[in-house]
């Protein structure tokens, strides 16, 4: 479905991408690893077109995303749950829900989709005219993602999604990501909780200073003695 052909980023002069390539197939959870640094982020940036790549492709269902740009890649069902959060914090949480659903046939099915998200998260129901920036962490990470499920995704990128919460937290929106899945929206993920995420993952790369250096199921790599010794301290 998502395909990311060779490659190259850069900062600048700084290069920080080498010939990154990987898959994402219809309705897998792909999960990318690698330690602090490595590109994870700047990967689904570039896929986001937040960044454009020096060389290589990026493409879905066979279409080319790496010329569009960033509000295009979103009508095209591709759509990046940031590091952070990244709310309109003075905004309430339905503002911020509505802010995921500017264009096209996300504009027009709005308040379908956001009674499926009010579903999903009944806390967000609650909180509905709560300001965002008001909200707990795990609060805001469930409006980040209703606002992403707002553009009618056909997949979702995560970035450290369990960044700052609580453990119990970290499980409630690893469920809810598999729920998403299930609900036929297809999953790439950027973790540093490597357990967690390649127990609950069908395949993963790992990134290592910009570059794909191993892939596998998750099962695979959680047996790997590369990834005990550098994520899990086997
Ligand atoms: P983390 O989990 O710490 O965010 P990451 O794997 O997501 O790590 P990136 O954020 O993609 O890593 O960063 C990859 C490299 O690019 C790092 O060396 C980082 O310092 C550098 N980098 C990231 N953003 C910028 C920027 N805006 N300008 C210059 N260099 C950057």
């Amino acid at each position: 479905m998502l395909t990311v052909n060779g490659i190259d980023v850069f900062y600048g002069d700084l290069q920080v991408l080498w010939d990154v390539s990987f898959e994402v197939r219809e309705k897998e959870i792909v999960v990318l690893i690698g330690a602090n640094g490595a590109g994870k982020s700047t990967t689904i940036k570039t896929i986001s077109a937040l960044l454009t790549p020096g060389k290589g492709s990026i493409e879905l269902d066979g279409d080319r995303l790496d010329r569009l740009p960033p509000h295009e890649i979103i009508q095209k069902g591709v759509v990046h749950v940031p590091e952070g959060r990244r709310l309109f914090p003075e905004m309430s949480v339905e503002e911020n829900l509505i802010m995921g659903s500017l264009h096209g046939k996300a504009k027009a099915r709005r308040f379908e989709t956001m009674d499926y998200v009010y579903e999903l998260f009944p806390r967000l129901k609650e909180r509905r005219k709560q300001l965002a920036g008001t909200l707990s962490g795990g609060e805001q990470q469930m409006a980040a993602i209703g606002r992403g499920l707002m553009s009618l995704p056909k997949i979702m990128m995560f970035d450290e999604p369990s960044l700052g919460l609580a453990p119990i937290l970290v499980q409630n929106i690893f469920d809810m990501i598999k729920r998403i899945r299930a609900e036929g929206v297809t999953i790439l993920l950027v973790e540093q909780n490597v357990t967690q995420t390649l127990a609950m993952c069908d395949r993963a790369y790992v990134l290592e200073n910009g570059r794909v250096v191993l892939e596998g199921t998750g099962s695979e790599l959680l047996e790997n003695e590369k990834v005990k010794e550098a994520f899990l301290g086997i």
